[in-house]
């Protein structure tokens, strides 16, 4: 290890001295002090010295014998021989503690021992000097000279000593060698007057004791000595349990200080994680919030949100009747067919697009929501008048009809939309939902796109939803019956037979029109539970009938069927079994299907008539004229009869004019090689003209009014005509039918 030159020069010049003295010490040795005392001096400075020190409890000092040997030396042969015995005790001391481990520093031996004998010989010069001149020989003074001479060399020892350590080890300054001295050698004075003290006590047993006495006192400081070292190793013993008992005490608070770390960091990471979980749970708990009153397709708010909110307007209203508002309830129509025919991913896209386009036309103050699968609802905050509304509201109509393409489809949808305009009588959402509702429902039977709701359309519509509940139990309730128009041949008046007509007795209202319940019973889609009961009724009834006689033994009965039971896949199954049932021959089975009905979905349509053409029933075309027939299609359509629509007929004036398009239909029949039968008849000028232009069938009340089974059946077993006397009480002269269609137009 390099040392700093400092300490390098503090070091050489103490060994430089303690050579000076050495050297000194050699020269004015008397060789008579050789002797064999001196030589047991020597060996026990050699060989008890080093091994026999008393550690002062509680300091780093400890008390040796060396000091002793030293002084002793002196007091026999002077200050030159003590330097030597110096020499030697420092050395073996320093033998002694090197062979048990100790670490010294570089040139440490040297300055150990130089340090030793140069303050002993400081010490020593000192003293010689000083008067008086019994001091200078300590042998021939008395004890308190002796007491005196050691004293003061003893405490020269001390000071030169412990100065010239503290020299040492301060560096510059004269001030840390003062603190240096003070704090670690000032105590060293003990080891000192210690030693002096042991050298006095022998020397003076030696001297003037007998040897008995020297023994004596030899064994009594020999027990002092052990026990003094006993009881400071017992002291030691509990310094050092006492430390260990600290230790631990120590050790155990550093542990518990450890642990208490770890649970702080821990409650740290534990308290950053719930924090954590806070947040997340704050996110999830928005997004919640969000999902529960947002529609996740759209991105609207939901019907929740959107009570919400027209709460808040209808109270607003309520405390101030200029804050007007309007209630737009928007249906898609023929959505479901979207969904059916292109599947729900184009569905879904459809509804995300029409959302869009209602944001785009209404204000940020509007709010817009979906409510049902294609139902959606807006609160209007800005017009203030319900024609205003309805501008907004029709431009919605407008825009909606444009029609897009998704995925390579041509799409186009319509909307419904109804207006429900704020009124005081309005307590909860739901109310003005219902009307704006009963409002879309009316502006979608009337083909108009948007209605503004009146007080009058709630009346009919709660009507119509008791008609509605009422013809659910009126099979039940035997209030449903059927009615018997004759379908007449107009050539000859031969019946041909009869068409089934459903009548409604209600219990309270009594006869209700099929023009008010049917579209009832086809909207809530009772009509098919209802065609199923008449398929058998009428079909029994027939089987019956045509057993009355061989005249009747042909007749037919025709049955109405709608739309709603025409696409639903049991048509079929329960036509088969009201035949199989009343054992009825097919041919004696008609279906009447409205030309509308039948155009709405020609392919079905064909599709389904062949099914039925199978059974052997029987087809007619109700109602034709009013639906839009397209003739390439019509052509393929399996139709039987043709049924001319009532209004062509009617429009037949007394002298057969405007009879124009009842020739062409007839011809067009012809054509199709397919029977025309005529509604309608209730002139004898309109029956004139249609047998003119050779229409096979008739019915009217001309021929005979729809008329209930009993008095049907009484007409058959009568036998009757059903073609009408002339005025006169004759039967019309019946010409012949003109079969020239060169002249006939086909629209
Ligand atoms: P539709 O099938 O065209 O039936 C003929 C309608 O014309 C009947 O009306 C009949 O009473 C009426 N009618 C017959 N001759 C004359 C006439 O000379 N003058 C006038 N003004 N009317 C005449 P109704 O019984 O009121 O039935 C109306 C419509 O209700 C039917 O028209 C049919 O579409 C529907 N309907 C009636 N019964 C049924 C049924 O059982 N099932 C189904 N699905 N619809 C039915
Ligand atoms: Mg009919
Ligand atoms: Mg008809």
């Amino acid at each position: 290890m390099a040392l700093d030159p400092h300490k390098k020069f503090s070091r050489i010049l103490t060994i430089t001295l303690g050579v000076g003295a050495v050297v000194f010490a050699i020269t004015r040795f008397d060789v008579a002090n050789l002797s064999p005392l001196l030589a047991a001096l020597l060996l026990f400075a050699i060989v008890v010295t080093p091994r026999a020190s008393i550690p002062m409890p509680g300091t780093d000092i400890a008390l040796t014998f060396g000091d002793a040997c030293i002084y002793l030396a002196f007091l026999f042969y002077g200050g030159p021989t003590a330097i030597l015995v110096a020499v030697v005790e420092t050395g073996a001391n320093c033998i002694y503690l090197y062979r048990r481990g100790f670490k010294f520093d570089p040139l440490m031996v040297p300055v150990n021992i130089a340090l030793n004998v140069t303050s002993f010989t400081g010490a020593y010069l000192i003293w010689s000097v000083l008067p008086p001149s019994s001091f200078t020989n300590p042998v021939i003074g008395s004890t308190q000279h002796l007491i005196v001479t050691l004293g003061m060399v003893a405490v020269l020892h001390f000071v030169f000593a412990s100065w010239l350590m503290s020299f040492l080890r301060a560096k510059h300054r004269l001030v840390d060698a003062y603190r240096s001295w003070r704090r670690d050698f000032s105590s060293r004075a003990m080891m000192h007057i210690v030693g002096a003290g042991l050298a006095a006590l022998v020397y003076m047993l030696a001297t003037y004791g007998d040897v008995l006495t020297a023994v004596i006192s030899c064994v009594g400081i020999g027990i002092v000595y052990f026990s003094y070292r006993r009881s400071v190793s017992e002291l030691k013993e509990a310094m050092r349990s006492v430390e260990e008992v600290q230790r631990e005490k120590a050790e155990t608070e550093r542990a518990l200080r450890k642990e208490a770390e770890v649970h702080a960091a821990e409650l740290a990471i534990s308290l950053e994680s719930q924090e954590r979980a806070n947040l997340a749970l704050r996110k999830s708990e928005q997004d919640f919030q969000h999902a529960a009153l947002h529609d996740a397709l759209t991105g609207l708010a939901n019907r929740k949100l959107f009570g919400e909110k027209l709460m808040a307007r209808i109270a607003k209203y309520r405390r101030d009747n200029t804050a007007v508002f309007h209630v737009l309830f928007l249906d898609l129509s023929r959505f479901k067919n979207i969904n059916d025919s292109l599947g729900h991913t184009i569905g879904d896209k459809v509804l995300s697009i029409a959302a869009r386009r209602f944001l785009r036309l209404v204000t940020p103050s509007d709010t817009v929501a979906r409510i049902g699968g294609d139902e959606f609802a807006i609160v209007l905050k800005g017009p203030s008048t319900a024609a205003k509304a309805k501008k907004v509201a029709q431009r919605i109509h407008n825009s909606i009809s444009q029609p897009f393409s998704l995925s390579g489809n041509r799409i186009s949808v319509s909307v419904n939309i109804g207006i429900a305009p704020a009124d005081m009588e309005y307590t909860m959402p739901e109310e003005v939902l219902r009307d704006a509702d009963i409002a879309m429902n009316f502006a979608k039977a009337q083909r108009e796109g948007v209605a503004l709701f009146t007080k009058d359309l709630r009346t009919r519509f709660l009507e119509r939803v008791r008609l509605e509940m009422d013809l659910s139990h009126a099979i039940d309730r035997g209030e449903l019956s059927m009615n018997y128009q004759p379908l007449v041949r107009l050539s000859d008046g031969k019946l041909l037979g009869f068409e089934s007509l459903l009548r409604w007795n209600h219990g309270e209202f009594g006869n209700i029109p099929p023009a008010r319940f049917i579209p009832i019973a086809e909207d809530s889609g009772l009509i098919v539970p209802i065609t199923k009961w008449i398929l058998r009724e009428t079909t029994e009834q027939m089987a019956e009938w045509r057993k009355i006689s061989a005249e009747t033994g042909n007749l037919l009965v025709s049955v109405n069927i709608s739309g709603k039971h025409l696409s639903s896949e049991d048509l079929v199954y329960d036509i088969e079994y009201a035949l199989e049932r009343s054992k009825l021959s097919a041919d004696g089975l008609k279906l009447e299907i409205t030309e509308s009905t039948a155009m709405d979905n020609p392919e079905f349509t064909l599709k389904l008539l062949k099914e039925l053409k199978r059974l052997g029933v029987l087809l007619s075309l109700d109602d034709f004229g009013t639906g839009y027939s397209s003739l390439s299609i019509l052509h393929k359509l399996p139709f039987d009869t043709i049924k001319i629509d009532r209004s062509f007929v009617s429009g037949v004036g007394p002298n057969g004019e405007d009879s124009e398009i009842l020739q062409t239909i007839i011809s067009l029949a012809k054509n199709l090689r397919m029977k025309v039968i005529a509604e309608g008849i209730e002139t004898p000028s309109q029956l004139s003209v249609l047998q003119h232009l050779g229409c096979d069938y008739g019915q009217g009340y001309l021929l005979a009014k729809p008329m209930n089974a009993a008095k049907a059946e009484a007409a058959l077993y009568e036998g009757k005509s059903w073609v009408p006397l002339t005025s006169e009480g004759e039967r019309p002269i019946l010409r012949p039918i003109n079969t020239d269609l060169s002249d006939i137009t086909v629209f």
